[in-house]
């Protein structure tokens, strides 16, 4: 029994912030994405990769403001998704890929790492902006994932903004679709690249949140959903690891679980980095440590949550899949992981970072 409570009171002091930790400086941190792919500088013309970084750039500047002004993480995800979603460069939104019935057939999801609320939507066909409509689902539903056509009356119960299918469909999506079902080859072959788009930020509160949109795959059917609106597939967020939004071969990103499998490994290797040193410290004659490390003094670093994250997206490659992962931490630190040969990715930081990116090597 003794011995109990000297372990819990162990635990207790272990994991209790004096007052000067909690005085640190707030973070706030924040990723986006718009797909993963085969995306190299001989598939791309430097207008089209101009067009490309001035797109993520604006998305990131969208959350980036809502973050310095002090707005909430959520805030953040949404005002970066949105443009994305409006942007025909991108799978989301206008310029969705096709379904094989000729329509474009949308998926989003959302998720706030304070209370671990969510929201999901798939298969919706005519409201604009998806993240907004699978927020609604999280803040105005008892709900977490709604389909077609009850996703659709949902979203005109609670005024979210319409659009006709031409606003949706591109010319480029489409011949994609074509070019599939003339050649008989794999959406990935005509993509090329997945364009999903998603955005993962940390507020100068410590809250976390994850949004991820997407048309899906090219010539997709029966119904067929992917990762992108699963939650704990395509999108996840806990206070108490991270947020990650994630992009490519949906099924083989269902099957790993990938954003839950991130933000657990990370939970649990921060549990097991403090245990692992507070075992080493030296012992008094009666056993008892000499001292006590505290959680806040072996932060989870950067290099530790980037080995897990490249640890799960290698499970995925090894049953076959590819793609990638944006993730923030809840210590500030924004990172990616791709088995792609590119990623259309960007993140900014209250530490200066501030920057996007396309290939592999940049
Ligand atoms: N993950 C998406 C899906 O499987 C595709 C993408 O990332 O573009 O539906």
């Amino acid at each position: 029994m003794k011995q109990m409570i000297r372990y819990a009171l162990l635990a207790l002091l272990a994991f209790s912030a004096p007052a000067h930790a909690q005085e640190e400086e707030p973070k706030w941190s924040l990723a986006i994405h718009g797909g993963a792919g085969t995306i190299t500088p001989e598939r791309i013309t430097p207008e089209l990769r101009a067009q490309y970084e001035a797109a993520l750039q604006e998305a990131l500047d969208a959350g980036t403001q809502v973050l310095k002004d002090g707005g909430s993480a959520m805030d953040a995800v949404k005002a970066a998704i949105v443009p994305l979603e409006d942007n025909p460069l991108f799978n989301a939104g206008r310029g969705a890929v096709f379904t094989w019935e000729g329509e474009n057939e949308l998926d989003a999801s959302i998720m706030d790492g304070s209370d671990r609320s969510a929201g999901a939507v798939t298969g919706v066909k005519s409201i604009k902006n998806p993240i907004l409509l699978a927020d609604k689902v999280r803040t105005e539903s008892r709900h977490v994932f709604l389909s077609g056509a009850g996703a659709e009356e949902f979203a005109g119960e609670h005024g979210l903004e319409t659009a006709e299918p031409e606003w949706f469909a591109t010319e480029r999506r489409r011949k994609a679709l074509e070019r599939m079902k003339a050649q008989q080859t794999s959406a990935l072959e005509v993509d090329h690249k997945f364009g999903t788009v998603g955005a993962v930020a940390l507020d100068l509160k410590g809250n976390l949140a994850a949004g991820t949109s997407t048309g899906g795959m090219t010539g997709k059917r029966w119904g067929r959903i992917g990762d992108s609106p699963m939650i704990g597939s395509g999108n996840y967020a806990d206070n108490r690891s991270c947020a990650v939004s994630a992009t490519g071969s949906g099924e083989y990103f269902i099957r790993v679980g990938v954003a839950k499998e991130i933000c657990t490994r990370l939970r649990y290797r921060f549990r097991m980095d403090i245990d692992k040193a507070q075992a080493e410290v030296p012992k008094r004659p009666d056993g008892f440590p000499q001292y006590i490390i505290h959680a806040y003094e072996i932060p989870l670093s950067a290099d530790a949550a980037q080995e897990e994250t490249d640890a799960v997206m290698q499970e995925v490659e090894e049953l076959g899949g590819s793609g990638g992962v944006i993730l923030v931490t809840n210590e500030g630190d924004a990172l990616f992981s791709f088995t792609t040969s590119g990623m259309y990715r960007g993140r900014a930081t209250s530490d200066g970072v501030n920057e996007v990116a396309i290939f592999a090597d940049e």
